[in-house]
């Protein structure tokens, strides 16, 4: 069985993006870019999928400029395969990667396409179930636990106030929540050994998606600055403070 991993180069969470100053978006120039942390756990389960003998072969793919090649080769540092770049400058929106993702499901035939929950730029939380929709195939969203047997994927999601076990008929589309695994450090020879996987590069042309944007961002702007605290003298006159003024007691 193939397994096709989603990964989207996103700004590192340590980053703290500033909004540009005409509102139009973050700067993102000059900032440091890594893998979104929600599909590095996609990489690892399906890396650990194949040690288990359960998949054949991890496809990592993504898409986005150029310099997503650094994330796909981050992929196959952790274990996987080979490599697919859907090269594009335009900007991408969920749709056009669940399009994109869709032609390529075509394509490959995967037996399981294992995304990230959410990406944590845009914390749209859609692409999966997009891709779900327009493949037409099962879907089993914020996966804490995957298990693969008998052409079916049984997975644990964490839903509200507890968990739910799923069955799902494979092909099927998994997303990944925080607590699947834990990603394995990526080490040096693995990181040289990844410079000669394949790595194929495809236009969104080629794969006959039109990506152009349905969503327009008409502002971005900073939450409000929190006020600075002061200090109180004595219990009675927090109390009284919490009373008159914050009027909460
Ligand atoms: P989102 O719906 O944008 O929150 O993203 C959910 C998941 O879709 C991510 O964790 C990735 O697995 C996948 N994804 C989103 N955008 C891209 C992209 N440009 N390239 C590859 N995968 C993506």
């Amino acid at each position: 069985m193939k397994i096709l991993v989603p990964v989207k180069r996103v700004v590192d969470y340590n980053v703290k993006v500033r909004v540009k100053a005409d509102g139009s978006g973050v700067d993102i120039a000059n900032v440091k870019m890594s893998m979104n942390p929600f599909d590095e756990i996609a990489v690892e389960e399906a890396v650990r999928l194949k040690e288990k003998g359960v998949a054949t072969e991890v496809v990592a793919v993504s898409c986005g400029v150029a310099q997503c090649q650094e994330t796909l080769r981050t992929a196959m540092a952790i274990g996987a395969d080979r490599a697919i770049l859907v090269e594009t400058d335009a900007e991408l929106q969920p749709l056009a990667v669940a399009k994109l993702l869709k032609a390529l499901v075509d394509k490959e035939q995967p037996g399981l396409v294992i995304l990230g929950k959410q990406a944590i730029d845009d914390d749209a939380n859609q692409t999966g179930q997009m891709l779900a929709a327009l493949a037409d195939l099962p879907q089993a969203t914020f996966a804490s636990k995957v298990e693969v047997a008998d052409g079916k994927a049984q997975v644990t999601r964490e839903i509200d106030g507890g968990l739910e076990t799923l069955s799902v008929t494979l092909p099927a589309i998994v997303t990944t929540d925080l607590r699947l695994n834990e990603p394995r450090y990526v080490t040096l020879p693995n990181i040289m050994k990844a410079k000669k996987k394949p790595l194929e590069t495809v236009k969104p042309e080629d794969l006959g998606v039109d990506v152009a944007p349905r969503l327009k961002t008409l502002k971005v702007a900073e939450p409000a600055g929190r006020k600075a605290g002061i200090k109180v003298p004595d219990v009675a006159t927090l109390v009284d403070k919490l009373k008159n003024e914050a009027k909460v007691l």
